[in-house]
């Protein structure tokens, strides 16, 4: 499920700033430090001749005092500083927009790879909990998506390429900096609390980057974030379901969007290789593996609101049918339309009803907060830049029209 997508540099909204990065520009022979785990940095600096320990200490500069400079490092010594100087980097992505909501948000967009580049964005939505106030990063993974769900802006842009550790990280990495760039070193904290694996792009199939990434955010010398805090969110790779159950322990959410096959092989085209049967299946073996952990308890359902496609009674029913036998907490996100999106966001009446069937049956499910609207930023199809003019749109655009002509004059 894609919350942010990448943006052209002319259809930038007025209200987004340029920036320049605070992070070290460095020539492209040096090693990145940013995006390493734990058991790769403590390699390097044994290959450097240097004590493994050393790895956590760099660590703990990168990723909880947000230090690029090794000169700032006062615990290495002054020698060991310069020869990192020497050699390494620690480099995020370049932030070439920002955008901070009145309501919190924050909205981030990166250049990633060489000379002009590609765009990814990145999205912070602030909320109160129980626990206090929540800061959740939407990550991207991918530029762009070969996935091409039919109500998602980045998956009608097609894949260029998977992330890196390092821009994947680096997401994370500048967000929490934006917090603390006035901070003096000794004082910074982390200040992201939840990461969800939602943005651009199909983290499974990015995965190595994405698993060493989501290590990292757990690390005590990194980010130690809790593992109920991370989640990712995939549209239904089934293969890395059970890989991913092998390799960590994390929230899993699934974008499921449709309850029967046939609505969902159009919605979300993966469906055709895995369908909900296989998916479901999935994920209660992920739920059964180590279940007594408590990243384990449940999945998130992420279901968009299409008006007139998958909002009716009927679907509500059978998506009750289908989630019976899975744990599982479900959250409606009313759509966002894009330019030309071939859909309508659900009336609120319509998700109210559809929530209470839910509700009813004992499933715990919400109903996602718009949030950041100020900046273009809400949840679900944030970005609406990207113009799609696909021959499927405009098939989907007729038969979603029709459908909706039938319900009028169903009364
Ligand atoms: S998996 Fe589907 S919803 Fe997620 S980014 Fe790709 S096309 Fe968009």
């Amino acid at each position: 499920m894609s919350s942010v997508a990448v943006v052209s540099s002319e259809n930038m909204d007025e209200k987004q700033q340029s920036v320049s990065t605070p992070v070290v520009q460095a020539t492209h022979t040096k090693v990145n430090l940013l995006g390493m785990s734990r058991t790769e940095l403590e390699k390097f600096f044994e290959d450097l001749g240097e004590k493994k320990f050393r790895a956590g200490q760099v660590m703990k500069w990168i990723h909880q005092y947000f230090v690029t400079d090794f000169a700032e490092m006062s615990n290495i010594s002054g020698k060991l500083r310069e020869k990192l100087e020497k050699i390494c980097e620690i480099k995020a992505p370049e932030v070439v927009h920002r955008n901070y909501s009145k309501d919190g948000t924050r909205k981030w967009v990166f250049r990633v790879g060489d000379g002009e580049g590609s765009l990814v964005e990145t999205v912070l939505i602030p909320a109160e909990d129980k626990t206090g106030a929540r800061k959740t990063l939407c990550i991207s993974s991918q530029v762009g998506c070969a996935l091409d769900c039919s109500f998602c802006s980045t998956g009608k842009q097609g894949f260029q390429r998977d992330l890196t550790p390092a821009e994947i990280i680096g997401q994370l990495w500048m967000a929490n900096y934006s917090y603390m760039e006035d901070v003096p070193v000794a004082e910074r904290e982390r200040t992201v609390t939840n990461v969800v694996m939602m943005g651009m792009g199909e983290p499974l199939l990015n995965y190595d980057a994405v698993l060493s990434s989501m290590q990292l955010m757990l690390d005590d010398f990194a980010y130690g974030m809790s593992k109920r805090r991370v989640t990712l969110s995939t549209s239904g790779v089934v293969p890395k379901i059970d890989q991913l159950a092998q390799d960590i322990d994390v929230a899993l959410a699934i974008s499921l969007h449709a309850p029967n096959d046939e609505l969902r092989n159009e919605l979300v085209p993966i469906n055709k290789k895995y369908p909900l049967q296989q998916l479901i299946a999935a994920c209660q073996r992920y739920l059964a593996k180590d279940g007594n952990e408590s990243a384990r308890r449940h999945v998130t359902i992420e279901y968009v609101m299409l008006d007139g496609v998958n909002d009716q009674p009927e679907h509500a029913q059978q998506l009750l049918k289908l989630l019976k036998n899975l744990p599982s907490k479900i959250n409606l996100i009313p759509f966002n339309p894009f330019p030309h999106a071939p859909y309508g966001r659900s009336s609120r009446n319509r998700i109210i009803a559809f929530q209470k069937t839910l509700s009813d049956a004992g499933f715990v499910c919400t109903i996602r907060q718009t949030r950041g609207d100020d900046i273009d930023a809400a949840c679900g199809q944030l970005v609406g830049q990207v113009a799609d003019r696909t021959r499927r749109a405009e098939q989907w655009k007729k038969k979603v029209a029709q459908q909706q002509e039938i319900l009028r004059t169903q009364g």
